[in-house]
């Protein structure tokens, strides 16, 4: 690839409030000083915080979104051989859970603008046999889940909400990861909330289900040397990252607006093009990430190594749907998939993150419109 440094980066963490703020590097002292480094005060606080932030009652921090995905997947009834609905275009880390566990994974279409799944591409997969559906907010689009949840009902089907891109989303008024009955996020640094290492989060209004995974993600312990519950593992979340995540949970919905902000600008200078913008810019929108859609005729390789060369930084999310990846256990009627697999060759993503410059919104996209002559 080329050599230029470049001008414009994908991404650039070393900017963002962990790295330059003084309360980060407070809180992380006054934690390192009170030898309490796992499931101390700060944890318990953010969980308490972070439920608050969501209006729901329980929130249990983990280690990860994949592992916040395994223990709400565990927790709603899935063993091995449990058939779950899932999109494939999302990364591949409900598949990873579900892999965990033994799950078949049934994969269901996208919507073609939103690329996430929506009451229509979901309902003929529907039946008594599914267990339970990861409805994921891919890019920090939302996903109807209020009508996917309706659908679900009749059949026992339990509704988890993937909301590791979608952090500070909102549907109807309400944030997602409350419309399911149990939701998972991920701190991984890129993400909207973002830490300083890995970090996830279950949550639920479930009393039960809230209980099942504080056993779950210790050992299966129902209290300390006592493993009351099978398929337990350690996934904490730990007292310095709970502490620069309470910092940052205030942060979030302005972060989020600022990530809306370079969303639009990009809808806006690209409105007049054959070139769509598939992240949505909307209020409830947590616009994770800046998706272009490039059509065939003009190729988003062209775009991509035209942006390359002016050193702008791209990536493509995801290169691979879940059925085509290699390790995964091919499915018994192959999915067809028509507009995942569309998508797959047309989307682009392009710099989208808070701290960007409004010189380097301009510079991506005065290089698109030059790509475009
Ligand atoms: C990042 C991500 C995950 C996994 O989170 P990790 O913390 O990296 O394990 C799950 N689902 C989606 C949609 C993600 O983007």
């Amino acid at each position: 690839m080329g050599t230029k440094p470049l001008i414009v980066p994908f991404n650039d963490l070393a900017r963002n409030w962990i790295a330059t703020s003084n309360e980060v590097h407070d809180v992380c002292l006054r934690v390192l000083e009170s030898g309490s480094y796992i499931h101390g005060p700060e944890h318990a606080e953010f969980e308490r915080e972070f439920a608050h932030f969501l209006g729901i009652k329980h929130a249990m921090g983990v280690a990860s979104g994949t592992d916040a995905l395994e223990i709400a997947l565990r927790v709603v009834g899935c063993e091995s051989g449990s058939k779950i609905i899932s999109v494939a275009n999302a990364g591949g880390y409900t598949s990873t859970a579900a892999q965990a566990i033994g799950c078949e994974v049934i994969y269901c279409d996208v919507d073609p603008d939103s690329l996430v799944a929506t009451d229509l591409t979901i309902a003929a997969l529907l039946s008594n046999e599914i267990r339970a559906i990861v409805v994921t907010h891919l890019y920090g689009n939302i996903a109807p889940v209020d009508r996917i949840r309706s659908l679900c009902v009749p059949f026992g089907i339990a509704v988890i909400e993937d909301c590791a891109q979608a952090m500070g989303g909102m549907l109807n008024g309400k944030s997602v990861g409350t419309f399911g009955d149990i939701a998972a996020f991920s701190f991984y640094p890129t993400k909207n909330l973002g830490a300083a290492g890995d970090g996830g989060m279950v949550a639920t209004n479930d009393d039960f289900f809230a209980d099942a995974t504080r056993e779950l993600r210790q050992y299966g312990w129902s209290d300390k040397y006592k493993i009351s519950r099978l398929g337990g593992m350690n996934s904490r979340l730990d007292e310095l990252q709970a502490a620069i995540l309470r910092v940052g949970l205030g942060k979030v919905a302005s972060l989020n607006s600022q990530r809306r902000d370079v969303i639009t600008q990009y809808q806006n200078a690209l409105s007049e093009t054959d070139i769509t913008v598939s992240t949505s810019s909307s209020m409830g929108s947590a616009a994770h990430l800046a998706i272009l859609r490039i059509p065939s005729a003009i190729g988003r390789d062209n775009i991509q190594s035209f942006l390359q060369g002016k050193g702008i930084g791209t990536a493509i999310h995801y290169p691979t749907i879940d059925c085509d990846q290699e390790a995964f256990p091919k499915n018994a009627i192959p999915p067809s998939l028509l507009e995942s697999r569309i998508a797959q060759t047309e989307i682009l993503s392009i710099p989208c993150f808070p701290e960007m410059t409004p010189t380097e919104v301009l510079t991506v996209i005065d290089a698109l419109l030059e790509a475009l002559e």
